[in-house]
């Protein structure tokens, strides 16, 4: 039914780079007969999934919506997908995002963009645009994503589903395309709580191919969901982050949801984050550090696009006229910050600033975290804007990250989850649900409540 919608709704959303319908089937049958054969099986064996093609995976292309990576077949499989494909998940395809995950609104993918499903001239956020549009126009019940700054949870609030990004450590990194590896983190996508819990319960887990994985059990995460009980729970709602400078429908939106909380039982407190303020900056010097080493590796002489110019070019001249084919705009543009902030003479100036007010920001949320057992906000200050809005300004793309990056600095875990439509535009607004590390369970009480 799903490969049926996407092959009649897709070519104007454009959520998938590659369906991989034969293989999805293939799957399904096999999940049929370990169950006519008495096998014991997940919840979701047998429930197809998206994938975000930032997830390797041996049997279709992983590109990450990069022209370096067009047509990359990996050798191995990322541990979220070996996860998936052991739970009995079907995998339907591999769905679009900004290039190498860098952006907010799926844009940047070098195979052209993805649609917001609630107004096709709209973006779907992003980078994980692709997971949130497939969600949202029914083309899977179920969706991977990464969230470095946001990428899954902007998605999921401007196209009405459900988007989590677990504990930093808490789901395997390992055959993650890697943007920048102190902020990256997998985590899942559904249409309701209690579908994204299960899909985080079978993604989640310690992994020794993964040195920053954490080695404890997965939070209770379903069993949170299907309790849904918020009674005594003291909600924090961070000052710095509502009111001014958020569109009112989503603010508006977001008050009724407090109320709601309120209603079924929890207590409400303000709480300050003053350096929330330098957040934004920070992660934009962070990252792109992180990201320019990183990308280091595509250097045309492993793998992806090998451009070599006319005459006897030397290994040098290769790659350099590789990477400028390879690599879209943004993409150059973050290599260039991030060589910069990193160069002898500026390391402690930008980087070394960046790390110090990184610090900054993980106390605040522990003072924060000493008066409330979570943390909400709206998760974007404005609803889904207009394809090409914010194509020449670079600085407004990223100042919409403003209430999602906080919780990529510190490592904690965060949801969005449908608030309901502005007012003014009839379009999704998303509630944050922000908690400890490994108290991920607490997002999903909270946001069952909220349903
Ligand atoms: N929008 C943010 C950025 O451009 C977040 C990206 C992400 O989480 N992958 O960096």
């Amino acid at each position: 039914a799903h490969l049926d919608r996407t092959a009649a709704v897709d070519e104007s959303v454009r959520a998938y780079l590659h369906v991989a319908d034969e293989a999805a089937l293939a799957a399904a049958d096999a999940v049929d007969r370990r169950r006519a054969a008495g096998e014991s099986l997940h919840d979701l064996a047998g429930v197809p999934v998206a994938v975000k093609d930032v997830m390797t995976t041996t049997d279709q292309p992983t590109t990450c919506g990069s022209r370096t990576l067009a047509g990359w077949v990996p050798p191995y499989d990322a541990t979220v997908v070996t996860r998936l494909r052991a739970a009995g998940l079907p995998i339907l395809g591999k769905t679009n995002m900004d290039e190498f995950a860098m952006g907010s609104s799926t844009e940047h993918s070098a195979f052209g963009d993805t649609r917001n499903p609630w107004d096709l001239g709209r973006v779907p956020g992003g980078s994980g645009g692709g997971s949130s549009a497939a969600l949202a126009s029914f083309q899977a019940p179920l969706a991977t994503g990464t969230d470095t700054g946001g990428s899954i949870r902007q998605p999921a609030a401007v196209t009405g589903s459900v988007g989590v990004k677990p504990t930093y450590g808490g789901v395997s990194r390992y055959g993650l395309v890697a943007m920048a590896s102190s902020l990256d983190q997998a985590g899942p996508c559904g249409r309701t709580v209690l579908d994204t819990a299960l899909l985080h319960e079978v993604m989640a887990g310690h992994d020794p191919m993964d040195s920053t994985s954490i080695d404890a059990p997965v939070p209770p995460v379903v069993e949170a969901a299907r309790r849904a009980d918020v009674a005594g729970t003291k909600v924090g709602i961070i000052r710095e982050l509502t009111g001014e400078g958020f569109q009112p429908g989503v603010q508006a939106r977001f008050d009724e949801a407090v109320a709601h909380l309120v209603d079924a039982g929890a207590e409400v407190v303000e709480v300050s984050c003053p350096s929330f303020e330098h957040a934004l900056a920070a992660y934009y010097l962070i990252l792109p550090s992180e990201a320019s080493s990183n990308l280091a590796r595509f250097d045309a002489m492993r793998y992806g696009l090998r451009v070599a110019p006319d005459g006897d070019p030397s290994a040098e001249e290769v790659m350099a006229a590789s990477r400028e084919a390879g690599f879209g705009d943004e993409v150059k543009r973050r290599i260039i910050l991030g060589t910069y902030a990193l160069s002898s003479g500026y390391y402690d100036a930008y980087y070394g600033s960046a790390q110090k007010v990184r610090r900054l920001i993980a106390d605040d949320f522990a003072a924060a975290f000493e008066t409330a057992d979570v943390l909400v906000c709206p998760t974007a200050p404005t609803t889904a804007f207009r394809v090409g809005e914010k194509s020449g300004d670079v600085l407004a793309m990223y100042r919409g990250d403003i209430a999602t990056i906080p919780a990529n600095l510190a490592g904690l875990p965060g949801m969005s989850l449908p608030s309901g439509l502005a007012d003014e535009d009839g379009l999704p607004a998303g509630f944050q649900i922000l908690a400890p590390a490994m108290r991920d369970e607490r997002l999903y009480s909270v946001g069952a409540a909220l349903e």
